[in-house]
């Protein structure tokens, strides 16, 4: 069923009574060409991009919740291309030119919001640095614009310039920046893929990958055996844990990120704020919830809720960016398991077992990144070639050496 503006106009003269499942709930098959292990936004990605852009349908994805269940439901929606590295900066761009055309693409609303993103400075030498961070935007073809601390007053006017304890000295603005409505990105890969053919299999969780010879033959699932001829492991925080289960170990430790919405409210906050000083990020939902969270809680743990001294911090630095914000009541907060690599940047590559592939590395900015992951990932599998964008998120970087650390801390994942 095509969606339109017909479509909801039409459906309301006849009670709503003609809408269909978004997408179809098959069992299992014993066999498919492709299985993606992960149904959040970069298995779901992958799969419809496997089938619009190659022609491949006979796929699985198997998801051990429901669609939706982990990060990609959980995040704090913001999207970007802000990025520094060549090898980042090409793919992050790749990724907004594709959400700017996703809601077509895709039929379905997104909730895609160009409302702008910035990140605020607060020293010379930050300006510095985000000057020529936007400089290498504006390298790459993506906007930036080098706000003073007139133009942030005139843009955010509640941020605190009386008192502040650190001083904001202006921002670096990217307007094509924005947030989408995460579960929607969710649902509308999941119905795009299902119309084309895919199975979406929910509550099937994998419990062991196949080998034979050096070669994937396929996967065990609480559901029973599946076979494959390529499995693609898309698990998010859960990567580790899925790699195992074919003898790998992977450069990655698994955080918990924190996330917070308030009670609705008015039309406050209009762009997305990034403090340059606290791990402090906020913008408000359409709904009209503040949607705001900090930095990792720092332990390794597969917990996916967390803990009070990080929510404190996060509390504390958004009192002190913005006051206004301490009379708005927090509704919910929750916790998603991040898939942190040593330097901070993603893995999208082909595995030392035939037809095993590898998506992950995401740490805290995989939502802005799942059209261009869904998109090179499938390339990868289809083609057997790393797709020019993400030919640098190699698995082996960090034995060769070939790092990509965007933030310069160092081989330290929690620091990412
Ligand atoms: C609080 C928070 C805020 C964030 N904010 C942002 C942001 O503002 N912008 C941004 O770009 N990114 C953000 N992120 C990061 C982003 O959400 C993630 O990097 C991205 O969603 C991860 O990819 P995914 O969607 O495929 O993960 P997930 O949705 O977690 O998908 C992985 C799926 O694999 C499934 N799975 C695991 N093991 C198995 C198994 N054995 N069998 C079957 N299925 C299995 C899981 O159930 C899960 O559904 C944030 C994350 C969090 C938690």
């Amino acid at each position: 069923m095509r969606y339109s503006g017909f479509r909801v106009f039409a459906q309301g003269l006849t009670g709503n009574r003609g809408w269909r499942p978004a997408w179809r709930k098959p069992a299992p098959r014993d066999a498919y060409d492709v299985v993606i292990i992960g149904g959040g936004g970069h298995g779901l990605a992958t799969a419809w991009y496997l089938a619009k852009n190659h022609g491949i349908t006979n796929v699985a994805v198997l998801e051990k919740g429901y669609l939706g269940s982990g990060n990609i439901g959980r995040n704090t929606t913001i999207v970007r291309a802000n990025y520094f590295l060549p090898g980042n900066s090409e793919f992050y761009s790749h990724s907004l030119k594709l959400w700017e055309g996703l809601e077509r693409a895709l039929n379905y609303n997104v909730m895609h919001s160009r409302r702008g993103l910035i990140n605020l400075f607060h020293s010379d030498a930050q300006r510095d640095a985000f000057a020529r961070r936007g400089n290498a935007m504006l390298a790459q073809g993506d906007d930036a614009v080098l706000l003073n601390r007139a133009d942030v007053r005139r843009m955010l006017p509640y941020l605190d310039f009386e008192q502040a304890r650190f001083p904001i000295h202006g921002g670096l603005y990217h307007p094509r920046g924005g947030t989408a409505r995460h579960d929607a990105v969710a649902w509308g890969y999941a119905r795009a893929a299902d119309r084309r053919g895919v199975d979406l299999i929910e509550n099937c969780e994998v419990t062991g990958i196949d080998v034979e010879n050096g070669r994937v033959t396929g996967v065990q699932t609480s559901r029973g055996p599946i076979r494959a001829r390529q499995v693609a492991l898309v698990a998010a925080g859960r990567s580790s844990q899925v790699a195992a289960m074919a003898g790998m170990r992977l450069p990655i430790e698994s955080h918990v990120l924190q996330a917070f919405v308030t009670e609705g409210l008015k039309p406050v906050i209009d762009h997305v704020i990034s403090f340059g000083m606290g791990h402090f990020y906020i913008s408000q939902s359409d709904k009209g919830g503040l949607v705001f969270g900090g930095d990792l809680d720092f332990h390794a743990s597969y917990g996916a809720r967390g803990n009070l001294p990080m929510a404190e911090h996060v509390m504390e630095a958004g009192m002190t960016l913005m006051p206004m914000i301490g009379r708005a009541r927090v509704l919910r907060s929750w916790g998603g398991i991040m898939d942190m690599s040593p330097d901070g940047s993603p893995i999208i590559d082909r595995t030392h077992i035939d037809g095993l592939f590898v998506n992950c590395g995401w740490n805290y900015g995989g939502f802005k990144a799942v059209p261009a992951s869904g998109w090179c990932l499938a390339h990868l599998v289809a083609t057997g070639q790393p797709h020019p964008v993400a030919a640098r998120f190699r698995l082996d970087r960090f034995a060769t050496g070939h790092l990509l650390d965007e933030e310069g801390t160092g081989s330290q994942h929690n620091l990412h």
